[in-house]
């Protein structure tokens, strides 16, 4: 029977942080070199994208069957059959979508770059006229999000992730009330780092601001829309309509890519968004490049052929990635449940888990893994600037490990969670 620390007197805590220190020590010894610290895939889910490699060649040419010459200059708006199959990913209409280059986070850096410097559509002057910009910043959240906003001086808010999604009290309170608020991020679905798919109160919630910005934006990170791990896939329910529905459909720009579903490094990206949206950009656009690569495109257009293949693709890399979520879970909760010390999240999807430890301890337990040889994403990273007020959330990437090495190292992470947590008792 395990009680919680919170329950226990001091000399029992002393009993059992000297058995967790002389477990921890044996750590030690064993001189561990584990990387849990970034959402990355694994080589098993990359070489399921192999085949691709084979979809183009001098013999099967390079011509979609839509008749674009690969090669040649053009489609900035990228190759048509691309642009359907990431239009029903995304759940836009094909004429509602543009497709970019490798990566989906360089389109967001463009957006608020262009943002900045010239406005969105609608924008009276361009967003850098104002005194002062602010995101509305749900956290914990995407660290490069953030560091996007760091990069341009753009004061970051932090708003409350809760189990459904952003605390939309806070948020509307936020967005309808201030005009220097121009834009919030969201990972809609299977967050990173919490994992939670945003619920329909939140979306409604969200389709109901008003924005005191004319040319407020929500930048609508779709990163995982088909990135389930198990049967038990969330189900996003449709922003875009629902802002569309109330004439608002330029206040979004939703973004995505095959990052996590071919290669990461040789992906697409796709910015869906209004045909005003996407117009402008298109314009903004083609001062800058006359066509991403379309060889690319093509090779993802053969190889996933459409959403179906995508999504039967995308079966493939669960299978790989639910064990590797149940042995986190499963060591989770045989080590810390009962004890009182710590709450985690149970995505369905994505690639993260979120530990929280008591207020005040991440930072050490982080710290202490490393000392022991498993890297953990640093505490803090998940929040504007770096700070997180209570010091308590620790990102935890399953992907890129095999399962032993997660077991390995999340034991160790409980460990660590369990002697910061007596520290914590015994330091009051
Ligand atoms: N958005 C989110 C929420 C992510 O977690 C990641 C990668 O971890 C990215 C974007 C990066 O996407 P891309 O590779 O398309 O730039």
């Amino acid at each position: 029977m395990k009680h919680s620390y919170d329950q226990l007197n001091t000399q029992e805590l002393k009993t059992i942080l000297d058995g967790l220190m002389t477990e921890y020590n044996g750590y030690i010894e064993k001189n561990l070199a584990l990387d849990m610290s970034r959402g990355k895939p694994n080589g098993e889910q990359l070489d399921l994208a192999m085949g691709m490699l084979d979809t183009v060649s001098s013999t099967l040419g390079v011509t979609s069957s839509s008749g674009v010459d690969c090669r040649n200059y053009g489609n900035l708006e990228g190759v048509p059959e691309v642009r359907t199959m990431l239009a029903a990913m995304l759940e836009v209409a094909e004429d509602e979508i543009m497709i970019g280059g490798n990566s989906s986070l360089n389109l967001m850096f463009d957006a608020v770059s262009r943002a900045l410097t010239v406005g969105v559509y609608g924008s009276t002057r361009p967003w850098c006229k104002e005194k002062e910009i602010k995101f509305v910043c749900p956290s914990p959240g995407y660290d490069r999000h953030f560091a996007i906003c760091e990069y341009f001086g753009i004061t970051m808010i932090p708003v409350e992730m809760t189990s459904e999604g952003p605390d939309m009290d806070q948020v509307a309170a936020l967005v309808n009330n201030d005009p220097a608020v121009k834009g919030m991020w969201c990972v809609p679905k299977y967050s990173n780092p919490t994992g939670v798919t945003y619920s329909l109160d939140v979306l409604n919630k969200m389709a109901a601001l008003t924005p005191a910005a004319n040319d407020f934006r929500i930048f609508y990170d779709n990163a995982y829309a088909i990135h389930g791990i198990n049967d038990t896939d969330d189900k996003l329910e449709d922003l875009f309509k629902m802002l569309k529905d109330q004439g608002k459909e330029d206040m979004i720009f939703i973004f995505g890519s095959t990052s996590k579903i071919s290669f990461a490094g040789a992906g697409i990206s796709a910015m869906g968004a209004s045909r005003n949206n996407i117009a402008l950009t298109q314009k903004q656009l083609g001062i800058q490049t006359i066509g991403y690569d379309k060889i690319g495109q093509l090779m993802h257009a053969r190889f996933f052929k459409d959403l179906g293949g995508l999504r039967s693709h995308m079966d493939k890399h669960g299978a790989i990635m639910e064990p590797k979520f149940v042995m986190v879970q499963k060591i989770l909760a045989e080590e810390l449940e009962g004890l009182e010390i710590a709450t985690w999240t149970k995505p369905n999807g994505g690639y993260f888990i979120c530990l929280d430890t008591l207020d005040g301890c991440a930072k050490k337990t982080v710290a202490l893994c490393s000392k022991a040889g498993v890297k953990l994403t640093p505490a803090g990273a998940t929040y504007p600037y770096g700070i997180d007020p209570r010091d308590k959330n620790i990102r935890i990437a399953p992907s890129y490990p095999s399962v032993a090495e997660l077991s390995v190292a999340t034991k160790l992470l409980t460990l660590a969670t369990k002697i910061t947590a007596i520290e914590y008792y015994l330091s009051k």
